[in-house]
């Protein structure tokens, strides 16, 4: 699991099976999630036994979940090299998303984020980051996935990249590129590569539009600045099929003024895009505060009235993660005690 058809027809060869056998071990994983090699019931015991002694499926069950009462599961599962990483999984009326993770830890360190203390661990693989949506309990319910959980997507290009080839490919989950969004606070020469190869949705980590107070929370700001990303974005189509948003946590004075929108509108002035207002929720250690809803409805009609289109994002699963990152840190601490 996490191989293209490509590399699997290859496997086949190496193991001296037919290259079609290559197609049919795809069928058995993208379409049947199987969890065995001996379930591969179409290729004879002989090849199975041969594919068994170099391989393995890779997928792994969730180790813990936490259920929120308005629907939302956090889950933690296992990685290939005895890490931890957390997926969300959230329903709503007509659609479930799923929050996926790309990196075990982040090296970003933005300062209100409880993955990027956590410090980085290490990337994922294609394998790790599908394995959230292959041994997902609700895989056959999801509409949507987005990159926004643990990790900066770009910082993990190839297995990122790779995963939604696979999650877009005929040949596996056949999903439009319009089902998957992949978030990134921008990284450079990777972002670049990412609007040119492939054609997810994009979502961009804003947070400020004032370059000096953006790297204050975000040191990744003096890596590429927001001012650098948009003009970059400027080169791309976002009228048609792939949409573009920035994302914008509102924090109580110090994000959240007239002159904090004024700049937005400046910034993002004939840009196809539209903006996501998230609500801050406190996490410990942190000396930032979100704003009431009266604010964040000002925020919002202030940048709609002058053209830029906004929405509030609703806050789900608020009572199981008072931030994204917490439960994996949680198991890594349990497991230092233990
Ligand atoms: S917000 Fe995203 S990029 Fe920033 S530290 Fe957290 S996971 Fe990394």
């Amino acid at each position: 699991m996490g191989m293209t058809l490509l590399e699997l027809k290859t496997v086949a060869k190496e193991l001296g099976m037919p290259a079609f056998t290559g197609g049919q071990m795809a069928k058995w994983l993208y379409t049947q999630h199987i969890t065995s090699i001996d379930e591969m019931t179409n290729l004879s015991k002989a090849n199975r036994e041969k594919l068994k002694a170099a391989y393995t499926i890779g997928c792994k069950k969730h180790i813990d979940a936490q259920y929120s009462k308005d629907g939302t599961i956090k889950y933690l599962f296992p990685t290939d090299d005895g890490k931890f990483v957390e997926s969300v999984y959230i329903p709503d009326d007509d659609r479930a998303t799923l929050c996926v993770s790309s990196q075990v830890g982040c090296k970003m360190n933005c300062l209100f984020c409880q993955t990027g203390k956590q410090g980085f661990e290490g990337n994922l693989s294609a394998t790790d980051i599908l394995n959230q949506i292959y041994s997902l309990p609700e895989r056959e319910k999801l509409t949507n996935i987005v990159f926004m959980g643990q990790g900066e997507p770009m910082d993990n290009y190839d297995n990122v990249l790779r995963t939604t080839r696979i999650m877009t490919a005929d040949y596996a989950y056949a999903w439009s590129p319009k089902r998957i969004t992949v978030s990134s606070i921008g990284v450079k020469n990777k972002l670049k590569r990412f609007l040119e190869e492939s054609d997810c949705h994009v979502a961009i980590s804003m947070h400020s539009p004032i370059p000096a107070e953006r790297a204050e929370i975000m040191p990744a700001e003096r890596g590429m600045s927001i001012a650098d990303i948009v003009e970059l974005l400027r080169n791309y189509d976002f009228s048609h099929q792939r949409r573009l948003s920035f994302e914008y946590i509102v924090f109580k004075g110090v994000n959240d003024s007239e002159h904090h929108a004024k700049e937005i509108i400046k910034l993002l002035k004939g840009l196809d895009c539209r903006i996501n207002l998230i609500r801050f929720h406190t996490i410990p250690n942190v000396p930032l505060h979100g704003v009431d809803d009266k604010k964040m409805e000002e925020f919002r009609n202030y940048l709609t009235q002058h053209g830029v289109f906004t929405t509030i994002r609703a806050s789900r699963g608020q009572d199981i993660f008072a931030a994204c990152g917490l439960l994996s840190t949680a198991k890594k601490i349990a497991d230092e005690r233990a």
